[in-house]
């Protein structure tokens, strides 16, 4: 009977979502002693021969690997990751240049999806308190009371009674739906005009990588881009990502020859012709949605984390990050809050909210800054400048990108603290503009003193007066 009177005690959660923040959510929580039931819409992906799905592979950085430290999976990934340390741009002509991301010791990884999912999946199942059920499609649920109804692979219903909800079903999440339904819930959706195709690098004649292994290629051509991220097994996932207008503009494989000598001449041995002949136009297009919401929660009852709270465009590679970040701050959260679900959830929302709509800001930002900005001087000379006073000043001046990824600075603090730089940036600039003004006019007007005769031309006077009654006054 103690057992029985343990067991009512404990609090019982659903996830629903076993996909990389459901699973890595379901190990924080049997953590803290819950009793999980994770429910996933698909079968056990570790079963399959293929999962079809999205991204490949994902790029891995310091909150994604601090997430993975708290369940003890840090090591396993990153033994399985490739690290790059900067973007290689890929210029028209053929020629590379790399761009460091932060300094030489840092770099973001290259993880396959399928092989941390399966790893999440398979560390969340050593709990003895966590139950995996897959096939299990959540219909609806009842923030009231905490009944689910689920449909498994016979069609048939299934319910199910928590005392949490957690949503972790992703950007078209079902526990978000029924969240809209509720009064006071804000919810905004957009879906950028660019679409995206993976296609593919293979490995070498000789099974070497085709091109440089430790980085993050990317072809910017302004308007649109290419990037390809290492694979362990020597090859390349390469992601085309385009207005859907030019997509549907190139319908055969002489326009997507044309296309593709005129903007991306050096891929085309490197993806093969036939295979990019292939896949290109077999394939379609894959839409992105920006998703922002608020509240996370309902009341004591539900929670929705991970790509259901916040779907961002891919180009920051900060959505699994983010999503893994979610479930530090909510463990944190419970501690500070005794696991009382009524006290944490709203603190969830208000510390996670504002996280995440900066992120999603920030990622769009980043879209122009990948495919557009890296091809501009001035780009590069403020990227400079910035890795210069880092290292001066390592701890007042960390530029945007190291804050982001590679340290855990709340989101909204890396954009604030960024608009701060811009502002010294600006200042300094103008000063300096201002004083070697003044000093030019000073300089003239000694030399025309000095030469005596020569009448002082009418620009000198008037500057020289400004300068005399702006020192006066
Ligand atoms: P998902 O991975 O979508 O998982 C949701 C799970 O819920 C799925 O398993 C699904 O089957 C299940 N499900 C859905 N509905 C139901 C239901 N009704 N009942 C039960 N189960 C359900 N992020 C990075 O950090 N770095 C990157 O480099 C990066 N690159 C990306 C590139 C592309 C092209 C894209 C599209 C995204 C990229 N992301 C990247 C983002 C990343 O993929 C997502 O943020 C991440 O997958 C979110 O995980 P999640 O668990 O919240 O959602």
């Amino acid at each position: 009977s103690l057992r029985k009177m343990v067991q009512e005690q404990t609090k019982h959660v659903a996830i629903c979502g076993g996909g990389l923040v459901g699973a890595l959510n379901a190990c924080y929580m049997a953590q803290r002693g819950y009793r999980v039931d994770v429910y996933e819409m698909r079968q056990d992906i570790r079963t399959q021969e293929i999962v079809r799905g999205r991204s490949i592979n994902l790029a891995l950085s310091c909150r994604g690997r601090e997430a993975l430290k708290g369940v003890g999976l840090e090591e396993t990934i990153v033994k399985n990751g490739i690290p790059m340390h900067a973007r290689m741009i890929h210029d028209r002509d053929g020629k590379r240049r790399p761009i460091l991301y932060g300094t030489r010791d840092q770099y973001i990884m290259s993880v396959d999806r399928r092989l941390l999912n399966e790893v999440l999946l398979t560390e969340a199942e050593k709990y003895e308190n966590v139950k995996l059920h897959f096939n299990h499609k959540l219909l609806t649920c009842n923030f009231d009371t905490g009944e689910m109804l689920f449909q498994n692979e016979k069609g048939d219903q299934v319910k199910a009674s928590v005392d949490l909800v957690v949503g972790t079903d992703g950007a078209f999440s079902a526990v978000r739906k029924q969240m809209m339904k509720l009064s006071r819930f804000d919810y905004q959706q957009t879906y950028i005009p660019h679409g995206y195709m993976e296609l593919n690098i293979p490995p070498s004649a000789d099974n070497e990588f085709a091109m440089e292994a430790n980085y993050l290629h990317i072809w910017p051509r302004n308007e649109f881009m290419m990037i390809a991220l290492p694979n362990l097994d020597r090859s390349f996932t390469t992601t085309l990502f385009m207005p859907f207008d030019i997509f549907s503009s190139i319908t055969d494989e002489r326009q997507l020859m044309d296309f593709f000598t005129d903007k991306f001449p050096d891929s085309i041995p490197l993806l093969g012709q036939e295979a990019l002949k292939k896949s290109f136009l077999s394939s379609k297009p894959l839409p992105m949605v920006t998703v922002k919401c608020e509240p996370y929660h309902v009341k004591d009852k539900a929670v929705i984390m991970g790509d259901a709270a916040h779907a961002l465009v891919p180009f920051y590679g900060q959505g699994m990050n983010c999503g893994f970040e979610d479930c530090i701050v909510l463990n944190d959260i419970l501690d500070q809050c005794g696991d009382d679900f009524a006290k944490a959830l709203p603190e969830y929302t208000r510390i996670r909210n504002v996280d995440a709509k900066a992120i999603s800001d920030l990622a769009m930002y980043n879209y122009v800054e990948m495919r557009s900005s890296v091809n501009s001087k001035l780009f590069l000379i403020r990227k400079k400048l910035d890795n210069l006073l880092y290292k001066l000043f390592p701890k007042t001046w960390v530029p945007l990108y190291t804050m982001v990824s590679f340290t855990r600075i709340r989101y909204h603090e890396c954009i604030s603290r960024r608009e701060w730089q811009d502002k010294v940036l600006t200042h300094t600039l103008r000063t300096a503009a201002v004083l070697g003004g003044v000093s030019l006019l000073v300089s003239a007007h000694a030399l025309y003193r000095h030469q005596g005769a020569l009448e002082m031309p009418g620009w000198l006077q008037a500057g020289i007066s400004l300068v005399e009654g702006w020192v006066r006054g």
